[in-house]
């Protein structure tokens, strides 16, 4: 049986800003709102969301014997993290400026399994993104915070410019995480009033077709005409109007500190650049995603 107050101290060694420990169970509500999205028609082109639904909301079916499940929040929130100039019209999503999160975020939760004594891999699994895991779910239940009108996992003290990722363990804990209690978003519906395609629902969730941050990002994204209103890669438009994001303080892990400046690329460039120009220079950033063929 694992210790929390362990399990604290080397997610707080490895850089984590927030982290919460679940223990393992299906996620009946999540996962009942999960597949009302998709039956909505709001990703008709993320064919990966549609598959593994099971395993996305019970993390026992991704690990045989799984029970407990570390789940950790990191701030990469940087100058542009802010928004930019009116007239700049070759915007960058701000987690797309440093190095590439699915790396990192593995890099630290493997560092934390180590510091747990797991050598086994059938004891741990690290799931960052491209496993199917419901982190947004967890980390609510982790206390990490709550899910806002903008659909992010929203921080009091981080704000929602945040990174997660997800250590599923076979051994139990002493104590688990109680869900984050309160809802920040009451009052408030500036995200919705910003979004300049009108993707956000009004139950917290995106409609993918009308985000340009899925049309910019997602090489499976529909082609095709569509206003990405200045932004060239991601959008951060529903993060950068939010209060709490307004008070959240700049990252402090280095290991998200910025490797782009995107006021150094007009749109000319952007428009010009070839595949294989863009993945020479952008290798190792989440921008290479651009570049996919
Ligand atoms: S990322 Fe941009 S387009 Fe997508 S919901 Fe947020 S503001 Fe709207
Ligand atoms: S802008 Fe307002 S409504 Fe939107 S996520 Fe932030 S606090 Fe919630």
């Amino acid at each position: 049986m694992f210790k929390i107050a362990k399990i604290s101290e080397l997610m707080a060694s490895a850089g984590f800003d927030a982290w919460g420990v679940v223990r393992v169970g299906e996620l009946s509500d999540a996962k009942a709102r999960f597949e009302s999205w998709l039956a909505e028609g709001n990703a008709p082109t993320l064919h990966y969301l549609h598959r593994n639904a099971d395993k996305r909301f019970d993390a026992s079916l991704l690990l045989e014997g799984a029970r407990s499940v570390v789940v950790g929040a990191v701030s990469y929130k940087n100058e542009f993290s802010e928004g930019y100039k009116a007239d700049f019209d070759a915007r960058i999503a701000s987690y797309a400026l440093t190095s590439d999160y699915h790396t990192v975020l593995k890099d630290m939760l493997r560092e934390v399994a180590t510091g747990l004594g797991i050598s086994d891999r059938k004891a741990a699994k690290i799931c960052v993104d491209s496993t199917p895991l419901a982190e947004k779910a967890l980390a609510h239940l982790a206390g990490i915070g709550w899910v806002g009108r903008n659909s992010l996992i929203i921080n009091p003290q981080l704000g929602s410019f945040m990174v997660l990722g997800a250590l599923v363990l076979t051994e139990e804990c002493d104590t688990y995480s109680t869900p984050y209690k309160g809802d920040g978003c009451v009052g408030c519906s500036r995200c919705l009033l910003r979004c300049p395609t009108g993707a956000i629902n009004p139950n917290r969730t995106i409609n993918t077709t009308l985000c340009i941050s899925n049309r910019t990002v997602e090489p499976s994204a529909e082609k095709g005409a569509f206003d990405t209103h200045g932004w060239v890669f991601g959008c951060d438009e529903c993060q950068s109007c939010c209060p709490h994001n307004a008070i959240a303080p700049l990252h402090t892990n280095q290991r998200f500190d910025r490797l782009i400046t995107p006021t150094d690329y007009n749109r000319t460039f952007w428009d010009n650049l070839s595949t294989e120009e863009g993945k020479t220079l952008f290798e190792g950033t989440p921008l290479v995603r651009r570049f996919k063929e």
